[in-house]
């Protein structure tokens, strides 16, 4: 059998300013445990490995945080790298794809031959580098049926390149194995608004795209999903402080919002060489603490949710470190994410 060629996208390396940033504000995930009173019971690592996840019926309508660490960076101790799948009426439409989140997936029981969508917030490796390779596992797994991809423009080179890396494999299988192109099964569809619009619709839900600020990523958005039963998740993806996202996200059952620990950064910065540097892309484009909390209760969420932790390296930061400065400023109720934690809604 052949071997799959490892993922090798010029767009990725890219974006190593940033990415290298956050390298060394990957998140330590064994910190990671919801906090004590404000948290559904946690789903942890053990439990889902010793028992299956149930299967995805029609009634099956939950979120599951497949991966909380923001950054790209991965350890022996760390957390999967940021990546979520709300699940709609047992359709999974998955939200980022960081590094581990074919392997979440499968843990969270979410087959892969029922992929069906998949949205990118942005172009950044902690959130879309395993997407080729997710893609191409569940068509490895047997997928015969359509897959459609939505992110901001990128998207369809980030797809296309992957399939070209690994044409040569492709072609084998196809020729070996009688599987059918998965070119044909995957279509990747771009966007770029300038301040927010429709993505996508269908019968059970809405999805909407508003930009937020993530320099020096010009087209990084957050999402909305709205069900069609009145239920509306927003994820902020990766931003800075943006007020507007309250308006976005105004009623929302659950937002999942990015959080950075301000005393943890300042921490960071004077134990590496570059931390001067790190210290001021973090402040620019991410969101601190307090600042979620602020979010949060403008916009009057029902629970929030804390993933995409930066900073990534620090075990000595707990949950409630976490959560103490977002409840300065948010009276509702806090979840501290954690890998494959469900969230109902
Ligand atoms: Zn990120
Ligand atoms: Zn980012």
């Amino acid at each position: 059998m052949t071997r799959p060629a490892r993922f090798n996208n010029a767009k990725i390396v890219g974006c190593l300013f940033t990415c290298s940033a956050l390298y060394f504000a990957a998140f330590a995930a064994q910190a990671q445990q919801p906090s004590s009173s404000s948290s559904p019971p946690p789903a942890s690592q053990s439990q889902a490995q010793q028992r299956p996840a149930p299967a995805l019926t029609k009634d099956t309508t939950k979120i599951v945080l497949l991966g909380t660490k923001g950054g790209p960076a991965l350890r022996a101790h760390s957390a999967a790298v940021f990546s979520n799948v709300v699940i709609v009426k047992g359709v999974p439409y998955v939200v980022d794809a960081g590094y581990g989140a074919t392997r979440q997936l499968l843990q969270a029981g979410v087959p892969l031959t029922m992929l069906r969508y998949v949205f990118i917030t942005h172009h950044h490796s902690d959130h879309e580098l395993e997407y080729g390779p997710m893609l191409y596992t569940a068509w490895a797994n047997g997928l015969r049926t359509p897959i459609d991809t939505y992110g901001p423009t990128g998207l369809k080179d980030l797809d296309s390149n992957w399939w070209k890396a690994n044409q040569l494999d492709i072609q084998v299988r196809i020729e070996d194995e009688g599987r059918t192109d998965p070119n044909r099964l995957v279509t990747a569809h771009d966007f770029d608004f300038d301040k927010e619009g429709v993505v996508f619709e269908n019968d059970d839900v809405k999805v909407s795209a508003l930009r937020v600020p993530h320099p020096l990523v010009s087209n990084a958005y957050a999402y909305k999903f709205e069900t069609k039963d009145g239920k509306i998740i927003v994820f902020s993806g990766d931003t800075a402080y943006f007020p507007d996202l309250a308006r976005f996200a105004k009623g929302a059952d659950v937002l999942v919002h990015e959080v950075m620990y301000g005393p943890g950064i300042e921490a960071l910065a004077k134990r590496i060489p570059n931390g001067a540097t790190l210290l001021k892309h973090l402040k620019e484009s991410h969101t601190f603490a307090e600042d979620v909390g602020r979010i949060a209760q403008a916009a009057g969420v029902k629970t929030l949710v804390l993933s995409h932790f930066v900073p990534g390296d620090d075990p000595s930061i707990t949950p409630e470190m976490w959560a103490a400065p977002v409840r300065e400023n948010f009276k509702g109720n806090i979840v501290v994410g954690k890998d494959l934690l469900e969230i109902p809604f």
